[in-house]
């Protein structure tokens, strides 16, 4: 079951307060409708009643997919992992076994990890695979923003590259890369499942300097 709760919101532009119902758990398993809300952001939207301001919020919220095994929550930036261990809506799921369990700070982050684990890929290799677009790509270092997997259209994987003056450069990669970096990297990247991390672009980074020293031995 999904979970709902209330909460107050005061509009930042003509200042009208009004309580907004905001998701603590997006079950697509028993609300499958949510799906498309959830990778339209929709969810994170919300519009003033008085003046009709479009207002995005990013708030606390745990997709899970009860098929596919997937957990995603999203927490806010100021948390520490140890206290979210302890949070009562992941207390909550965490009964559930066998669960890829992950942990993201923002919308964008929270849509993104749906797409990946939704498209049954490997998180770990996809966050490398995007440290390789970013260094082998003609991309001005210093103007980057982001980078954020976008789905799988004809055999090849797309990331949006996100610069700092808001434009958007798409980077098309192979499927035979991913699935190169994949089986060279399987001990590494399975898992134990029902464990709550944070698997992104530092964890990648984290990830290949290790391997730059075991392979300097
Ligand atoms: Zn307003």
């Amino acid at each position: 079951m999904s979970q709902v709760k209330e909460l107050k919101l005061k509009c930042s532009k003509c200042g009208e307060e009004f309580d907004i119902d905001i998701y603590e758990t997006v079950n697509i398993t028993t609300d499958p409708e949510l799906k498309k809300r959830v990778l339209t952001k929709d969810i994170f939207k919300v519009n003033c009643p008085k003046c009709g301001e479009l207002h995005r919020i990013n708030y606390p919220v745990i997709y899970a997919d009860e098929e596919k095994k997937i957990l995603v929550s999203l927490v806010t930036k100021q948390s520490k992992l140890d206290d979210l261990k302890d949070l009562d809506n992941i207390k909550k799921i965490n009964y559930l076994s066998e669960y890829c369990c992950r942990l993201v700070v923002d919308m964008h982050e929270f849509i993104e990890k749906v797409l990946v684990l939704d498209a049954g890929l490997n998180d770990k290799a996809i966050e490398v695979m995007k440290v390789i677009v970013l260094s082998s790509g003609d991309f001005d270092r210093k103007n980057l923003r982001n980078c954020y997997f976008g789905g799988v259209y004809e055999d090849k994987l797309r990331f949006d590259v996100v610069m700092r003056d808001g434009t958007i450069r798409v980077a098309n990669v192979g499927m035979d890369s991913y699935e190169k970096c994949y089986e060279a990297n399987r001990k590494e990247f399975d898992e134990n499942p029902q464990e709550w991390r944070f698997v992104n672009f530092d964890w990648a980074l984290d990830f290949m300097a290790k391997q730059l020293k075991i392979d300097k031995k």
